[in-house]
């Protein structure tokens, strides 16, 4: 295939960006869009203010930063970036529907890569929704991208590798970190020792985290979780208890803390809300929620259309590279750019690393299983669907009366209908759908065109082809 049009990538995160780069390199062009207003994603996106420092940052990060940076502009010349720019849903055969800014437009594509990223996975408990309970990369932007402290005196629950990271972020960044909650028990961990020494540098480095946190006198708890969060009109306490193998907490030994804000973190979904509108198929996994099917060369069931990074599954930035470079690779080849055997020697390069990416990243996975004991947290009037109100009495009975599946539940509960598209609820439901004895055929939400809300006033003469 001989063409000139420029690939259309969504996400400017590390697979997008990386994406790009290699195109850049068999001199083929690509448009990058992003919401954002920077490259980055949402793990390199950095300060908004140019201007601004990063002393609370860890020098890898900046390095990894800086590196991203770096590849991006050395093809600049093939790369045109939209930002701050939402995809909003496929318009028409081939096209996606814009808005920048309030404004909207068309722009056809003939290879697209999605590389939309992940969101983070919400954990209802009571108290959730109270102001100063934050989601972990939430608490991460502000201290990353808005240079804010998130709280004065803080704590961390959760499971997995960003929470001792976030904890030094945030005592480098001048907050007082009372306790850090691992859900995990730490005999999981020391039995994935083999699989993390297959990256020794990132082993090396959540070592150096915890000596961090040891020096400081910031207490690490494994085997220990939220029970809720209480305050008046912002967070004022929580209570944090031991966690079984299975994640029930034990409320007899809980234990209270003065906090003004925590950062909570269970893990990650991957963003395919715009994989599935485009009709892209896709399957459950317990660790990323619905993730596409691809084959080796991370091309989706779609013609012409692949998904790379987060949004095919949790693996992290290194990884998101590999997946934007192997998609680049196979479209260079499909353009007559690079031959078959080329193709095939570059991407089996890239293979390898991510085959060792995999595996210590596979560890992790298997010491952070999210166990259903979290399910028992919200109380009968704890509310899951925020958007709907949809509390967890309301989701049991509709279970009790015979809800088998998503489409069930959501015709019972309005769980999934509001503005957010279930990216709030879903998990909850499903997990709690399978914790019911419900493991096959349940569902899922499906997502509705358009992603987001279009105000009336801009489907007026506001409409142009890009
Ligand atoms: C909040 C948060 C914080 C994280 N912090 C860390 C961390 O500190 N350390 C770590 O190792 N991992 C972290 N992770 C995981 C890490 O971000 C990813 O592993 C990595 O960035 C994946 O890169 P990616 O390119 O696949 O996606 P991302 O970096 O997520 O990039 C996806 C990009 O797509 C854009 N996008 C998505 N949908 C649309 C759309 N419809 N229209 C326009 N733009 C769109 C987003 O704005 C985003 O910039 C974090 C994840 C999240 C969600």
């Amino acid at each position: 295939m001989t063409t000139s049009q420029p690939v259309v990538i969504v996400g400017a995160g590390p697979s997008g960006t990386a994406a790009a780069a290699q195109l850049g390199k068999f001199g083929i062009k690509s448009i990058i869009i992003d919401e954002a207003p920077k490259i980055g994603g949402v793990i390199y996106r950095g300060p908004f203010r140019d201007s601004d420092d990063l002393p609370h940052l860890d020098d890898n990060l900046k390095r990894a930063m800086s590196a991203l940076r770096t590849r991006f502009s050395a093809q600049k010349q093939h790369i045109e970036l939209l930002t701050q720019t939402r995809v909003l849903g496929p318009e028409g055969q081939n096209k996606l529907l814009l808005n920048k800014l309030n404004s909207l437009s068309n722009l056809a594509y003939q290879d697209l890569i999605l590389a939309t990223g992940c969101h983070e996975r919400s954990v209802p408990f009571p108290g959730w929704q109270l102001p100063g309970v934050m989601l972990l990369g939430g608490v991460q932007l502000q201290i990353k991208s808005g240079l804010v402290k998130p709280g004065t005196r803080m704590a961390l629950v959760g499971t997995g590798p960003l929470l001792p990271l976030v904890a030094c972020q945030l005592h480098k960044a001048g907050v007082d970190v009372v306790g850090v909650y691992e859900a995990s028990q730490f005999h999981k961990l020391a039995k994935e020792a083999i699989a993390l020494l297959n990256k020794p540098k990132l082993t090396l480095s959540g070592l150096s985290m915890m000596a961090y946190l040891e020096k400081h006198d910031i207490p690490f708890y494994y085997g220990w979780g939220i029970v809720d969060a209480v305050g008046d009109e912002t967070l004022q306490q929580i209570s944090v208890a031991p966690y079984n193998e299975c994640w029930q907490a034990d409320v007899q030994n809980a234990k209270t803390i003065d906090v003004d804000a925590i950062g909570v973190g269970y893990g990650f979904v991957a963003r395919s809300q715009l994989a599935m509108l485009l009709g892209a198929q896709h399957q459950y996994s317990h660790v990323s929620g619905y993730v596409p099917i691809l084959d080796n060369w991370l091309k989706s069931s779609l013609e012409n259309t692949y998904i790379v990074g987060d949004a095919n599954g949790l693996l992290g930035a290194d990884a998101a590279i590999c997946e934007g470079q192997i998609a680049a690779i196979r479209i260079a080849q499909k353009r007559n750019k690079i031959t078959p055997k080329k193709a095939a020697q570059l991407a089996g390069k890239v293979h390898r690393k991510l085959a060792r990416i995999k595996r210590f990243r596979y560890g992790f996975d298997r010491f952070s299983a999210r166990q259903f004991g979290l399910l028992e947290l919200p109380k009968d009037d704890t509310v899951v669907c925020r958007c709907e109100q949809a509390t967890r009495s309301q989701i049991d009975k509709a279970i009790e009366q015979g809800a088998k599946d998503i489409t069930t539940l959501k015709m019972r509960t309005r769980i999934g209908m509001g503005d957010c598209q279930g990216k709030t609820c879903a998990s909850y439901a499903i997990d709690r759908l399978q914790q019911a004895g419900f493991t096959h055929n349940i569902g899922t939400i499906q997502p509705r065109f358009p992603l987001d809300p279009i105000p009336f006033t801009l489907l007026e003469d506001n409409h142009e082809t890009v």
